[in-house]
Order: C-alpha cells, then sequence, then structure tokens
C-alpha cells in the first residue's frame, strides 16, 4: 500500500481516540519516522484547558520516546470533509524533529488528502540550527 495511503488511514482510526469532551473537536494525526516506522496520536483535551494536547504532538512524542527522532511525514485529520492544519504550537515541534523534505498531510476523508511541503507552511523557522 502506498505510505501515504497507510498514514491517512492511521491518522482517521486514531480519531476515532480522542478526547476531546470540552471542544468535540476530535482530531487524528500519524507520523512517518526516518526509518519508516509509523506513530498516530489524538488529541486529549483536560478540563482546566492548558494542558491540552494536540493530536499530532502525541504520535511525535511517542516516537521520540521509542528513539525516532527524525520524522519524515505527519498526517492530520480533524473535521471530517474538511482540511485541518496544525497549530503554531505543534509547527514548532514538528519543526524540531522534521527532516528537510518533511511533508504534511492534511486530509479531509480516506480518498480526499493533499500533501504539502512542511517548510511552505512554517517558512523562516526557528529550530536546533538557529541556534
Ligand atoms: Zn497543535
Amino acid at each position: 500500500m502506498d505510505i501515504n495511503k497507510k498514514l491517512v488511514e492511521e491518522a482517521l482510526k486514531s480519531r476515532n481516540n480522542a478526547y476531546a469532551p470540552y471542544s468535540n473537536f476530535q482530531v487524528g494525526a500519524a507520523v512517518l519516522t526516518e526509518d519508516d516506522e509509523i506513530y498516530s496520536g489524538c488529541n486529549i483535551e483536560n478540563a482546566s484547558y492548558t494542558p491540552t494536547v494536540c493530536a499530532e504532538r502525541v504520535a511525535i512524542f511517542k516516537a521520540v520516546y521509542d528513539g525516532h527522532k527524525k520524522i519524515k511525514k505527519v498526517a492530520i485529520v480533524g473535521k471530517l470533509g474538511d482540511y485541518t492544519f496544525p497549530c503554531g504550537v505543534c509547527r514548532q515541534v514538528i519543526r524540531e524533529f522534521c527532516t528537510t523534505d518533511c511533508e504534511i498531510i492534511v486530509i479531509k476523508n480516506k480518498e480526499e488528502y493533499q500533501t504539502l511541503k512542511f517548510t511552505e507552511l512554517f517558512p523562516h523557522s526557528f529550530g536546533p540550527d538557529s541556534l
């Protein structure tokens, strides 16, 4: 199976695990590491709001915890039928761990998704090489 399609399916599946009782905005994400492992995540909200974490960060942190510090693709699905793009905080976290050719896949549904270069989404960014 095409890897982008596989990531789309994983993100859609992960969306079902979202804990979003406050916003009712369920998000799923799946990331592909440089060595072709897939990690997925969902958004996890909190009654005090601030500790809420996005699906993309859950997936990335799971990968990093397992020792995968380079991410080459991030697939994201929020509201079905609409494209959901990563928030500013997630863009910065993706920036920390992305490969130079990292791609973002935004998903409308199982059949409709689009791929963008991460640098298009987050140009002139600050990252590890900026220090
Ligand atoms: Zn986010």
